[in-house]
Order: C-alpha cells, then sequence, then structure tokens
C-alpha cells in the first residue's frame, strides 16, 4: 500500500480518465495527495476530493512560477522527451495570491495541505532587475503560504528549485512552528541536513532515476536521509519513471520510486511501504 503524496490528477493532463485513474489507485489500496498550482487547480482538486469518501486528499496552493505571467519554454529547458506532449508545455498565470479565497477552499476537511508553494529560481525572467522582482514577489506570496499554513494548522508542501538557501533563509524566522515536506527534493546533502533540523520531510519522485537532472546525486541524498523521513510521490503527470514506459505519469506507478528506495537503502519494498505510508498519514493528519 502506498500513499502518493504528490499527482497532479487535478491537471488537464487528466481530464478525459481520471476518475477511471483514481479508481484503479484507490482498488489497488493506494490514496492520493493532489496539490495545486494556482486557484483554479486548487478549486478543482477540492472537488475531486470531495467526489470521494475516502483516500483522495487535496493540497490548495499558488506555485511560485505562476507569480510572473510569462510563456515558459519548457521545450528549450527540458528538450529531451517532450515532443508530441502538449501537457508539458505551460503558460505561467501571473496570479495574484488572494489570501482569503484560498482560505475559503480550507473550509473542505479533504484539504489536507498548503502547496504547493515555495521558490523556483530555474524559469527566471531575463535581466536582472526583473529577476531580483521576480524573486520578491515569489518570497511575499510563499510568506503568505507559511502564514495559511499557520494559521490553519496545516502542513506545507513546498516546491523549491535552485533556491535551497534562501527558502532555509524564510523557513529560520518561523522555526518550532512550520511544517511539512520539500517534494521533488533536489537540494544538496548538506541542505538536506538543515531542513531535518526543522523536522521536514522531503518526498522523492521519478526525478531519482534521472541521474543527470538531479544533482547532487538523489542516491547520495537518499541513503544519508532516515527512512521516517522520506515521502514517496510521483508528480504525476510529469517526471514517469522509465520503468512505467509511457510518458504520463499516475500514482500507480509509484511502487517503481519506493522500489528504488528500498534498493537504495537495502531494505525490503514492505518496509519502506509501510515507514512512507505512516509518515505521510502522520504529516498530513489522514486518517488510518
Ligand atoms: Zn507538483
Amino acid at each position: 500500500m502506498f500513499i502518493d503524496t504528490h499527482c497532479h490528477l487535478n491537471f488537464s493532463a487528466f481530464k478525459e480518465d481520471r476518475d477511471r485513474i483514481i479508481k484503479e489507485a484507490l482498488e489497488k489500496g493506494m490514496q492520493i495527495i493532489m496539490p495545486s498550482t494556482q486557484y483554479s487547480t486548487s478549486k478543482r482538486a477540492v472537488e475531486i476530493a470531495e467526489r470521494y469518501s475516502e483516500g483522495v486528499y487535496a493540497g490548495i496552493g499558488l506555485h511560485p512560477i505562476h507569480v510572473d505571467a510569462r510563456t515558459v519554454d519548457v521545450q528549450e529547458v527540458e528538450s529531451e522527451e517532450k515532443e508530441g506532449q502538449p501537457w508539458m508545455t505551460f503558460d505561467t498565470r501571473g496570479e495574484e495570491f488572494d489570501y482569503q479565497v484560498y482560505k475559503d477552499l480550507v473550509a473542505s476537511k479533504k484539504v489536507v495541505a498548503v502547496g504547493e508553494c515555495g521558490l523556483d529560481y530555474y524559469y527566471q525572467p531575463k535581466g536582472s532587475q526583473k529577476r531580483i522582482e521576480f524573486q520578491a514577489r515569489q518570497k511575499a506570496v510563499f510568506e503568505q503560504h507559511i502564514n495559511l499554513s499557520l494559521e490553519q494548522d496545516l502542513p506545507l508542501i513546498i516546491h523549491c528549485r535552485k533556491a535551497h538557501d534562501d527558502l532555509l533563509e524564510m523557513l529560520e524566522r518561523y522555526r518550532g512552528k512550520v511544517r511539512g515536506v520539500v517534494h521533488c527534493y533536489t537540494g544538496s546533502q548538506e541542505q538536506a541536513l538543515k531542513f531535518l533540523d526543522f523536522g521536514f520531510y522531503f518526498g522523492f519522485n521519478g526525478l531519482i532515476f534521472k541521474k543527470v537532472l538531479a544533482l547532487p546525486s538523489p542516491e547520495e541524498v537518499i541513503a544519508s536521509l532516515p527512512l521516517d523521513r522520506i515521502l514517496l510521490e510521483t508528480d504525476a503527470p510529469y517526471l514517469s519513471p522509465p520503468q512505467a514506459h509511457t510518458e504520463r505519469n499516475e500514482p500507480l506507478f509509484v511502487r517503481y520510486v519506493a522500489e528504488e528506495i528500498a534498493r537504495i537503502k537495502k531494505l525490503p519494498v514492505e518496509e519502506v511501504s509501510r515507514v512512507t505510508t505512516a509518515n505521510a498519514r502522520t504529516l498530513f493528519a489522514l486518517p488510518s
């Protein structure tokens, strides 16, 4: 039994068959958490989760890359394996974070996290002044997510790319209060120790198979982290593990990530399943 703590079944990539995919996952004993990236997907995540009596949960938030309105050329920055997949390219939204409307969504019992939110310095606008403004706006929006998570007593699902030191600096002000997971962890081992010290969890997905893209070595980071701080995720529809032999990722493929973590940590996969499931239940206060 696995909990996919980060899958975007609320995205349009699953428009045609999301209920089938959710049903298949639930039938296999899985549970899923759908984080969101803007208001529309947040609302949709809540609506989807509300349709199921159990096992399907939502996170609500504004992804850092959507605080700005631009067209991000995914083809350009991640040239491999994107052709013929329209859901792999996107325009950023330039959405203002409206605290109250996001707060209203938390009224649903199915909302178990605030996120995904955080900092992303990977897709930056060109020009140093624009870059400074972009980073400042991301920080201001992330701060509001921290406030919402504290006010509502919900954990954060944090997205962080090329900004781990700034993220740690921001979290420092909330030490002892803030909790959550750094999903798709791509920081260094040294930074991982600092997040551990905050009591944070680490989410791993199919990116761990892309050893060239994920620096430093995910293998070393996973080996050094205690299993009771690790969460499994897919980040579906993205980052499909090679073993799945399909470009669109889905919750059931989370087992490949579990198997890889089991291999790295020299543990039976059942142990990885048991501990990571307990971790997710604890962090997100899921019913057992
Ligand atoms: Zn995500």
